[in-house]
């Protein structure tokens, strides 16, 4: 049915709301937006009924890092792969996404930005796209992870002046903030309104400070390519990780994939920052909705090849991951099941805090009059029976 014009009225489910859980409750959405929360019925002419059937009525799912899934990548350059994207997590629940670049040269990396443009007012059927995550390439040479090594440099005010330049789509810039020129980076990311992103990182205490008073207030995938405690010498020093831990302001965000992080780390992390302050990702890679085998991190064709297998991403030698193959559905999943915490906690770090983090929170990340209708309607497993965003159903599961 093409919802985008009219009343929408959803029925017969359990409403997920910022205060809790309305069961029985009601949403009403016109023109692609909330109008009305409300745990009971109003009578509305000419209203399209959408039957929960006694389902989880949600806010949509916000992942603020991702690099693929449905056999694409981002950086694949092309209107297809950015669209195909979008839909196939949009069938996990998510209804808006920041696609995610890995290093590159600063042509591919501007060629991914004008490609962002071109897919935008194409992606009807898909999550929505919020602007262009850059991931790199200005990183620890030593915490590269599954990053093409021939890319990774200091950052250079000619280059990142310059890429900034072509884009008004960049919102979120993650970098290492130990690296020579890195402060001044992320005081010029600040002012044209691009959050700094601590990853890749080898930083001490003391430079992770720094960076986050001048800007860098996120901490990338925490503890995936970041040091922890480190000995030099005689002495130890808190790394990345305890610094994005004892400074109370720090925002995390975490792959809960299950694999990535044991469930007892899932828990520390919880404890320690809690859900207003973590946000799930995905940073899922192309293999995310396939099934397992060969696959490649970024660019097909100078992309570095990876192995699919116990539902993860990992380096040809099984070593080390090279990304998930997470989608959105199995994160909150994850956190219920291994982490111990509430439905509401885990979508809160689904929803409302990566939306308040990327600053757009006044219209997405809750099921709140005045906002977009970023809807999920999920069962007690949490798997996925519809999608709607911005009011248009974009996904509705097979009738079994
Ligand atoms: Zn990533």
């Amino acid at each position: 049915m093409d919802t985008k014009q009219s009343l929408i009225k959803i029925v017969n489910g359990h409403v997920i709301t910022p205060d809790g859980i309305t069961r029985n409750g009601f949403v009403l959405v016109r023109e692609g937006i909330i109008i009305s929360v409300s745990d009971h019925e109003l009578e509305m002419e000419g209203a399209v009924i959408l039957d929960a059937g006694g389902k989880y009525i949600s806010p949509g799912f916000i992942d603020i890092h991702v690099h693929g899934g449905g056999g694409y990548d981002f950086m694949d350059n092309t209107v297809e792969a950015f669209l195909e994207i979008a839909k196939i997590h949009a069938r996990y629940g998510t209804t808006a996404l920041f696609p995610t670049t890995l290093t590159g040269s600063a042509e591919d990396i501007i060629k991914t930005l004008r490609t962002y443009d071109e897919a935008c007012p194409l992606n009807e059927s898909g999550s929505e796209f919020m602007g262009v995550h850059l991931e790199g390439p200005y990183f620890s040479m030593n915490q590269r992870g599954a990053q093409d090594p021939q890319w990774i440099r200091d950052p250079d005010p000619v280059e990142y002046e310059y890429i900034i330049s072509q884009s008004d789509s960049i919102k979120r810039w993650s970098a290492a903030p130990e690296l020579k020129g890195a402060i001044p980076f992320a005081r010029y990311l600040t002012s044209k309104g691009i959050l700094p992103s601590l990853a890749h990182t080898d930083a001490i205490y003391e430079e992770v400070l720094e960076g986050f008073e001048n800007g860098y207030t996120l901490a990338t995938h925490l503890y995936s390519a970041m040091s922890g405690v480190t000995r030099r010498n005689a002495y130890r020093f808190a790394g990345a990780v305890e610094s994005a831990f004892i400074i109370d302001d720090m925002d995390v965000e975490i792959i809960a994939d299950g694999i990535h992080l044991p469930a007892p780390l899932l828990k520390l992390i919880f404890k320690i920052k809690g859900p207003g302050k973590i946000a799930l990702i995905t940073d899922a890679m192309r293999g995310a909705g396939m099934p397992p085998g060969e696959s490649v991190i970024g660019n097909l064709q100078t992309g570095l090849k990876v192995i699919i297998e116990d539902g993860v991403s990992k380096m040809p030698d099984r070593k080390s991951f090279a990304g998930s193959v997470a989608t959105t559905d199995r994160l909150v999943r994850t956190m219920i099941q291994m982490a111990g915490v509430s439905l509401t906690d885990a979508i809160r770090m689904m929803t409302m805090t990566p939306a308040v983090i990327m600053k757009i929170a006044d219209r997405k990340g809750s099921l709140t009059k005045g906002k977009d209708a970023d809807i999920v309607i999920f069962d007690e497993y949490i798997n996925i029976h519809a999608t709607m965003v911005k009011g248009k159903i974009v996904y509705r599961a097979p009738v079994r």
